[in-house]
């Protein structure tokens, strides 16, 4: 979009709202979490467990299942108007540290996007269970 050098009143309007409140992306992380097993906790790791898990659910051969995160989800927004409001919002500067996670999550220097299925501030090597690919939608054989 062409308008991303916006006000901040223009930002409080038309950004994510996880962007701009931390408690709102703080429990969206959470809910994610719990609904689709969003990770994992540090995801530099080999996370065995995490993707054995996920290859199972997804029905897919283990290497194909490490292969589907964030970055590669259709749900992944890195748009210039979004990723300007990653850098302008207060929501978008919570550390997954920070949320209350047992155990803590790592904080990572890999890109940040929004995830418009969970209204979230994702980590791009994080991935969940509802993990699409690009030019599928829910309900057909994409996930
Ligand atoms: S829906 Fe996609 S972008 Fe959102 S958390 Fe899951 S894998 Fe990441």
């Amino acid at each position: 979009m062409s308008n991303v050098g916006m006000s901040n009143e223009e930002n409080q309007v038309m950004c994510p709202i996880a962007t701009i409140y931390a408690g709102t992306n703080i429990s969206n992380h959470i809910a994610c979490n719990v609904i689709a097993s969003y990770g994992p906790p540090d995801p530099t790791e080999s996370n065995d467990d995490f993707w054995k898990d996920k290859a199972n659910r997804w029905s897919i051969p283990l290497g194909e299942a490490r292969s589907r995160l964030c970055m590669n989800c259709n749900n992944y927004d890195n748009s210039e108007y979004t990723m300007r409001c990653i850098s302008k919002g207060n929501g978008a500067k919570v550390k997954v540290s920070d949320i209350p996670f047992v155990p803590r999550w790592v904080d990572t220097d890999a890109p940040k996007a929004v995830c418009t299925r969970f209204n979230l501030v994702t980590t791009s090597i994080r991935s969940c269970e509802d993990w699409i690919g690009h030019g599928y939608s829910y309900g057909e054989k994409a996930y």
